[in-house]
């Protein structure tokens, strides 16, 4: 396998998927974070500093197939060019003649932004023209069509540059044209770019070769979403510390009253399940032992603290407690490897934020002290972000669910076409 840093790009066109789906505003329609283009600068750099240029192909938002201008990627060259500190190019089709012209006179040192890949069905491979009404028959035929002129598609784009770099981390779990099709058209000269190749080495170090003691932190609302990285960890983990919403299935599942927390009841066997399997493989859990809990799910709730398997009739728990955030603390800080993904409350409403503050707190210093982080997952990185400890953790991923995925064991599309 090539790698970014000994493949020269001099006089070369390098097509490059990056993750430009980044927040607009609404009114405005400006980029209001720029953190996802700030991440794919390096590997630009690169290409350009060897003399070659820029073919940059993104999604925006969830066009479903239909060129619509709110998920124009031209909003988005502003932004890319004051990161870049040049100005670049922009094809307002990712397809078409007009944009094979520019793709072809694209100089060394010059960036082409081509539109929103998902502008076309064929992206995705998902025929989204099709009518609610149609029968399987119908599907399936729509279906067959956009996989055939998906080939097309991938074609083109190919047809513009002489290799590719997949630097868009946030969709590596996806099968899509641009990510898992169209290294294909490229043999001996696919590769990631520098984001990638760092997503993997974090990921790799911990599932791999974590030093010990490792410490998963799994948050968020359901333990549903998270019972296949779960017991993937349950092979390399020393401590799971649970918390979150999905705590109250694991109480209820061991008899504790959960009142009207948030708690999956066709999962307690499950939950009950994963406890054995952890003590079998000699990993220690740690669940919450107290809750702040409110009397309504609302920002401006009456709240109380009580043990966690005492939530009061009516109440629910919304966020961890003082003394588990204590508990949580002290194996957070004996910990060398650390990896958490969801929040230990709801941590959007002020009055229940604490939890998850602390925790992202606790892994900072844990890291000052040596220990190496990893953290994934919107709502854990927006955490951190809110309390300025970015810089301060080993290593925050920018793909939500590529991680969880790449967590769980599987293959990411993405990451096969080009590892094989
Ligand atoms: P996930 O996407 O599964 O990581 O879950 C994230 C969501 O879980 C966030 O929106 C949180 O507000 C929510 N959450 C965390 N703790 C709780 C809780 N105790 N009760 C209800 N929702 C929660």
């Amino acid at each position: 396998m090539i790698t970014i840093d000994s493949y020269s790009f001099k006089g070369k066109k390098a097509i490059v998927r990056v993750d430009f789906n980044v927040p607009l505003d609404k009114k405005t329609l400006e980029v209001t974070d720029d953190t996802r283009i700030r991440g794919a600068v390096p590997t630009i750099k690169k290409i350009l500093g060897d003399g070659g240029a820029v073919i940059l192909m993104s999604h925006l938002g969830r066009p479903d197939g239909t060129p619509q201008d709110k998920y124009s990627l031209r909003h988005v060259v502003p932004a890319i060019e004051k990161n870049l500190g040049q100005k670049i190019k922009f094809a307002a089709d990712c397809m078409g003649e007009e944009t094979k012209k520019m793709a072809a006179g694209l100089k060394p040192g010059e960036v082409l932004l081509l539109e929103n890949l998902r502008f076309y069905e064929e992206e995705e491979g998902k025929p989204y023209s099709l009518p609610e009404t149609a029968s399987e028959e119908e599907k399936k035929e729509a279906k067959a069509r956009v996989k055939e002129s998906q080939k097309n598609f991938v074609k083109q784009l190919a047809s513009y540059a002489d290799c590719y770099v997949n630097d868009a981390f946030g969709t590596a779990h996806r099968a899509h044209a641009s990510t898992a099709l169209i290294a294909a058209h490229f043999p001996g000269n696919s590769m990631f770019g520098y984001l990638i190749e760092s997503e993997l080495k974090a990921m790799d170090k911990v599932l791999k070769s974590p030093t010990k003691p490792f410490t998963a932190i799994m948050g968020g609302a359901k333990v549903s979403d998270k019972i296949l990285i779960i017991e993937n960890l349950l092979d390399r983990v020393d401590n799971l510390i649970i918390g979150g919403g999905m705590t109250y299935t694991f109480i209820c599942a061991q008899g504790g009253k959960v009142g009207k927390s948030i708690c999956e009841t066709d999962k307690l066997e499950l939950a009950n399940q994963l406890l054995e399997k952890a003590k079998a493989k000699g990993v220690k859990v740690y669940l919450p032992v107290d809750a702040v809990n409110a009397d309504a799910f609302d920002a401006n709730a009456n709240t109380q603290i009580t043990p966690i398997d005492s939530t009061p009739d009516g109440w629910m728990g919304l966020d961890i407690g003082p003394k588990t955030i204590a508990k949580f603390r002290e194996v957070i800080l004996e910990s060398k490897t650390i990896l958490w993904n969801g929040p230990m409350g709801v941590f959007e409403m002020d009055k229940f934020a604490a939890g998850t503050s602390e925790i992202a707190k606790a892994i900072a210093e844990a890291t000052q002290r040596g220990a190496f982080s990893l953290v994934g997952g919107g709502d854990s990185v927006a955490a951190v972000n809110k309390n300025h400890l970015a810089d301060k953790i080993s290593f925050v991923s920018t793909g939500g669910g590529a991680m969880l995925e790449y967590m769980e064991g599987k293959e990411l599309p993405g990451i096969k076409a080009i590892r094989g």
